[in-house]
């Protein structure tokens, strides 16, 4: 089951003696049960490779597709089977932590009570059911992005793209949420692929895949340097 295959896919920004390309010829395949770390410096094109595999940008080259996961017609992808968490802020300042986990539902057309039911389970399910109330501004950092995770499980889906999730938060905060994304993700029995600069946060994924300067390295399995 191949729930995203990269094959050669590129991604440039701009023209003529502009042209950045961030992503060269990319090949990845994601499967159900793959936890996957895409670990890279700054600019190195993690984010860029991220957007691909989610659907939010076209390949400028080679090709994106998602066999095992149905895309509605007339929709580059099929957005409600991919699920992101994305580095900084991402929650609706104005609906509280139970309206912003049940977003998807409701925009999916699911009507509100039985959304926020769904919505109190996953917080539950991830422990922070006493933020249940708050505002996204009367969050820190990490709650913020717990919450975002437990949006990502009520929306149910069965691949996870998490770009830096843990990229402005300390150590101890940034492993409690990894443990929290890698909990949620065990649940939905989904694939994760995380985007990361930090090796510490990679080491906790099974296969890593460096990225430098816009190219994707060869897997590393569990091979790490350490072992
Ligand atoms: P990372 O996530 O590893 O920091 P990015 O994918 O954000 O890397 O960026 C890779 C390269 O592409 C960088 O040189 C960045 O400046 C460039 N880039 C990213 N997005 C755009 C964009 N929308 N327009 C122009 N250049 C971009
Ligand atoms: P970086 O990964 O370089 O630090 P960000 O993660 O802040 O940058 O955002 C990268 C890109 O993702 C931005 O170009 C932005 O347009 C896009 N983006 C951020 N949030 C969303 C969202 N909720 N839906 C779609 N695209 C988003």
């Amino acid at each position: 089951d191949v729930l995203v295959d990269a094959r050669d896919a590129a991604r440039t920004y701009g023209r003529g003696p502009t042209t950045v390309v961030a992503v060269h010829g990319a090949t990845l395949q994601v499967r159900a049960g793959d936890r996957t770390a895409v670990v890279g410096p700054s600019g190195s094109g993690k984010s860029t490779l991220l957007h691909l595999l989610a659907g939010l940008e076209r390949p400028s080259g080679g090709q994106v597709s998602w066999p095992a996961l149905p895309t509605p017609p007339a929709q580059p992808a099929p957005t409600r089977q991919i699920g992101v968490v994305f580095q900084g802020p991402s929650l609706i300042p104005a609906l509280d932590v139970v309206e912003n986990t049940a977003l998807p539902l409701v925009l999916a057309g699911m009507p509100e009570g039985r959304a926020h039911q769904r919505a109190h389970a996953s917080l539950h399910d991830l422990g922070i059911a006493g933020l249940a109330r708050r505002l996204p501004e009367e969050l820190s950092g990490g709650q913020a992005q717990r919450v975002a995770i437990a949006r990502v499980l009520t929306q149910a889906p069965r691949l996870v793209l998490a770009d830096e999730p843990t990229g402005q938060l300390d150590r101890a905060t940034a492993d409690h949420v990894v443990d929290v994304l890698l909990s949620a993700v065990d649940m939905l029995g989904a694939a994760l692929v995380l985007s990361t600069h930090d090796p510490a946060v990679a080491q906790r994924l099974a296969v890593r895949r460096e990225m430098h300067e816009g190219r994707l390295l060869a897997p590393h399995g569990t091979r790490g340097p350490q072992s």
